[in-house]
């Protein structure tokens, strides 16, 4: 992507001589330059070229109420100006740490009702292994400290994060996962479930747990996480099967279970969490994302009070960050949590523009790349194929790479991950921006086919 302005070429100059940046191959990066980001406004971004493109990805699942909020700037500067930092390590707290916490607790399910803060998702997760641990430690029960998680679940990018993460590629990277993390698989029907139905292989999906659970010795075990729906892994929403399997196993052995709620949380699914919309009742939450709908970072993890009883028995926890209740950042969240609730945002969600994205994605089932288009609440996928009856793929061909960089040049952001196209914009889009959303898509699926057979 070489350009021809000048301004562009500047940045592009200092991301090569300087930056590194994630989840990227450095010197790829440096050879093609990355499309630079101006500004945006609403569900759109302008790039440095003039383009004005349509996020289908709400930055990265994050940008809940939409770019360019006025009133989160403000309650940011605002306290800035009052009280910038201060650390809640020695018996001091703030105002807006102890604000949100309590916003936190009235939207959360029922009994969820103490957060402990973190700057980011995948620190809420370190937090929740360490914490899980601490607590069967208290009830006198050290070794249960294996964590029970999932194949191509995505739980953050930190040591325990990526650990607890199943992807393989990331594991590759410095020997991971560390001990007492064990990995189970996902109820990804379309890529794994063979000649099962939908059904059948999300209760056989859910039993992968009882056995690990059995093969371990519930002794030997803290808890299962799990995204209530993969996001990173392909927006994998798991058959009507699995979670009421996985409830009445969990109903049956002493574990702990955390929702990892950093993307469901905060209205994605038309519910304030993934745990309402499947009715999970975890003992921990992960949050981030649209916590602050991105505009400044910050994480957590709520705890229900149960755990919390236990936790009040057992003396320090020895773990915190620096930036653990940021006071900006928490004056920044309870903004964005305003504006979710007073302006009706989730009920909008749910009740209209979700119930419109879904229906108007599903007419991409007749295009010839589509397998399949799956979905909940402002979360898509959409599967390409080579076979619709067979699920083959275009094996070796990268399509989804070819389809995002379509996507890209024609003004949308739709993300691959493999050959699973995948949306989540933001919880604001209205109907008209969503049949161009999925115009643009249709094109792009056109395009990415012409690509295939030219
Ligand atoms: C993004 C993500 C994380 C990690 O959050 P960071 O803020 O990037 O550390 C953890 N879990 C899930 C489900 C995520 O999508």
């Amino acid at each position: 992507m070489t350009s021809n302005n000048p301004q562009t070429r500047e940045w592009q100059a200092l991301s090569s001589d300087h930056h590194l940046a994630p989840f990227s191959d450095f010197k790829q990066l440096k050879e093609k330059g990355p499309r630079i980001i101006t500004h945006a406004k609403g569900v759109y971004l302008w790039d440095s070229e003039g383009h004005q493109i349509l996020d289908g990805m709400a930055g990265l699942w994050c940008v809940a109420i939409g770019y360019g909020r006025d009133e989160l700037a403000d309650a940011a500067s605002r306290q800035m100006r009052e009280l910038p930092y201060y650390n809640l390590f020695f018996q001091t707290a703030h105002p807006p740490v102890l604000e949100l916490a309590k916003a936190i607790s009235d939207v959360a399910p029922e009994g969820m009702n103490h957060v402990f803060f973190t700057g980011s998702g995948s620190e809420g997760n370190d937090t929740m292994l360490r914490m899980v641990r601490h607590y069967w430690a208290i009830k006198g029960q050290p070794n249960k400290k294996v964590i029970i998680s999932r194949k191509n679940g995505y739980h953050g990018s930190t040591v325990a994060g990526a650990s607890l993460g199943g992807m393989t590629y990331m594991h590759e990277q410095g020997d991971l996962p560390i001990p007492g993390i064990v990995h189970i698989p996902q109820p990804y029907w379309f890529a794994e479930g063979g000649d099962m139905s939908p059904e059948e292989f999300g209760v056989w999906a859910a039993n992968q747990l009882e056995e690990k659970i059995l093969e371990l010795g519930v002794d030997n075990v803290g808890a299962f996480i799990a995204e209530p729906i993969q996001g990173a892994g392909g927006v994998i929403v798991p058959p009507d099967s699995y979670w009421p399997r996985i409830k009445e196993i969990l109903a049956k052995y002493d574990i702990l279970f955390v929702a990892d709620e950093v993307i469901c949380g905060f209205g994605r699914t038309g519910e304030w969490f993934g745990s309402d919309f499947y009715d999970l009742k975890p003992h921990m939450m992960t949050i981030a994302k649209g916590l602050t709908s991105g505009y400044i970072p910050m994480g957590g993890l709520i705890v229900n009070d149960e755990v919390v009883a236990v936790l009040n028995e057992g003396g320090d926890f020895n773990h915190g960050f620096t930036y653990s209740g940021h006071p900006v950042a928490a004056a920044v969240a309870l903004e964005n949590l305003r504006i979710l609730r007073e302006e009706k945002i989730i009920e909008r969600v749910r009740g209209e523009t979700a119930p419109y994205l879904q229906k108007r994605l599903r007419e991409l089932n007749d295009h010839p790349l589509v397998g399949e288009v799956r979905g909940v609440g402002l979360l898509g996928a959409i599967e390409l194929v080579k076979d619709k009856a067979t699920r083959a793929r275009y094996e070796g061909r990268g399509v989804g790479m070819i389809c995002r960089q379509f996507c890209f040049d024609n003004g949308l952001i739709m993300r691959a991950v493999g050959d699973t196209m995948i949306i989540a914009p933001p919880l604001v889009i209205s109907k008209t921006e969503i049949d161009e959303l999925v115009a643009k898509a249709r094109k792009c699926l056109d395009l990415t086919l012409s690509a295939l057979q030219g």
